[in-house]
């Protein structure tokens, strides 16, 4: 089973922009639009953009 890769960016940021890290998991730039979500996930990589603030929330199952 795959770890999905977290990660955190500026809580006043709108977008996330994501090349999936370069090398083999690369992938063209794209930029990800919150849209008013705590988080977002790029339809490459998987990986998940996550507003600071909204950390902790966003990235533990509810307890
Ligand atoms: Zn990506």
């Amino acid at each position: 089973m795959e770890q999905r890769e977290i990660v955190e960016v500026s809580e006043a940021d709108e977008t996330a922009g994501c090349d999936g890290g370069g090398g083999a998991l690369g992938h063209p730039l794209i930029y990800l639009r919150f849209e008013g979500k705590p988080f977002v996930d790029c339809y490459y990589c998987s990986r998940r953009f996550v507003r600071a603030g909204q950390f902790a929330q966003a990235a533990k199952p509810a307890a």
